[in-house]
């Protein structure tokens, strides 16, 4: 089955303005400590509304398409695939995916590997497999050897540091209300702003615990905001609370850092939302850098190569619990042993999970009393909204012969 022709849609959100929460990030280094966390400038955010995220849809000569994302969605990889992938799908067999990564791969060693170009790659990757799927009528999650369960456990990831601890707790308590075993909270404070922000930390973390009791799993996230000696510290002053993970506690390529920092903690380090390649997760594992992997699907490179990493994972008898909810990562959860759990973006003190992309597809998983079934739908399950998508709509390319409008055929429907 030949692909005739390939679209890219590049969409924007409003950007948000008036927040009261954060997280830790990479960049807090470059800030002055007095200077007000909810002030750091967000890149982008004074030229308006840049494009954030970016959607693949690959058509088949029969009519069938498939849709794939791009996981965090810059503009620039509508450039990458323009540019240099684009051609190298239009024409191959949409059952060929194997071939296809590698030929996408391979043409851009030079330029890519990983980050953004790997990224691009992911969407075509992602839209192909929902394709093939669809192609022979079966879920996805039946190409990967079927599902291994029938629902699965969710975790609510949200609860971001701020200074109003008793909306935390509300927020927490909401939570647990609404069904769910297991949360992710955000640290909100790293080195620079030495003991107090420890102890700050620590009020972020206690807050959560006594919002939601002994029996829920609290994992909590320093997004890469920490270095080695303030994370080994900022850990073990933790250890009460008895949390399930410490995620990305240092910058991703510092595998050495994160093996120390593991060596030297009781609690398990998670790490992986920010790697790429098969081979990039073999040497995470191989420097014995975490106790759970956290590739995101769209990022890492797509099916293909996801499916190859938690065989690995497998092997190393590493748990597997990828970033963010969406149908991708839900058909490799749902189809491994290895992966108990899946993350949800609830809205605050709303039950059904949320993602960005929930709003431009119908078929996204949703956490229901904290937990989530996949349906048995073709392909990925997924169908855009076209009246959502042409609200948001900045960019728009075509490749190959020119395809049917979705947008225009499904808002007439
Ligand atoms: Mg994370």
């Amino acid at each position: 089955m030949k692909i005739t022709s390939l679209e890219v849609l590049g969409l924007r959100e409003p950007v948000s303005t008036s927040r009261s929460w954060w997280s830790t990030t990479p960049l807090d280094v470059l800030h002055e400590p007095t200077e007000p966390r909810l002030q750091r400038r967000q890149p982008g955010a004074e030229r308006g509304e840049p494009i954030s995220n970016v959607v693949v849809v690959i058509h088949a000569e029969d009519g069938t398409y498939g849709l794939g994302t791009v996981g965090v969605g810059s503009p620039v990889a509508i450039s990458v695939i323009s540019h240099h992938l684009a051609d190298l799908v239009v024409g191959s067999d949409a059952f060929e995916t194997e071939r296809t990564w590698n030929t996408m791969h391979r043409n851009t060693i030079a330029l890519g590997r990983k980050g953004i170009v790997m990224e691009a790659i992911s969407a075509i990757d992602i839209a192909l497999w929902d394709l093939k799927a669809k192609l022979i009528g079966q879920p996805v999650y039946n190409l990967l050897g079927g599902r291994v369960k029938q629902t699965i456990r969710a975790y609510a990831s949200e609860l971001y540091a701020r200074e109003d601890l008793e909306s935390l707790h509300r927020e927490a308590t909401a939570l647990r209300n609404a069904g769910f075993s297991a949360v992710k909270m955000r640290f909100g404070y790293g080195p620079a702003e030495g003991r107090a922000g420890m102890r700050a930390n620590q009020d972020l973390v206690r807050t959560v615990r006594e919002a939601v009791g002994d029996d829920v799993d609290i994992a909590a996230e320093a997004y890469m905001g920490w270095d080695t000696a303030y994370a080994i510290r900022m850990i073990n002053s933790l250890d009460e609370y008895g949390l399930a993970w410490i995620e990305e506690p240092v910058l991703p390529d510092n595998l050495q850092s994160y093996a120390y920092v593991r060596s030297r903690v009781g609690v398990p380090i998670s790490g992986g939302e920010h790697e790429f390649g098969l081979t990039g997760f073999r040497d995470m594992i191989e420097a014995g850098a975490v106790d759970i992997l956290q590739p995101d699907v769209n990022r890492m490179g797509g099916i293909t190569e996801a499916a190859k990493v938690w065989a690995l994972a497998e092997a190393y008898d590493i748990p597997v619990i990828p970033h963010s909810n969406q149908a991708h990562n839900a058909h490799l959860i749902a189809s491994h042993y290895s992966s108990p759990l899946i993350e949800v973006f609830p809205e605050p003190g709303v039950e059904a999970g949320y993602n960005f992309y929930q709003r431009f597809f119908d078929g996204e998983p949703r956490a229901h009393g904290g937990t989530v079934v996949l349906g048995g739908s073709p392909g990925l399950g997924l169908t855009l909204v076209p009246g959502v998508i042409n609200a948001h709509l900045a960019v728009r390319k075509q490749f190959g012969r020119t395809p049917p409008d979705l947008l225009a055929q499904e808002l007439s429907a």
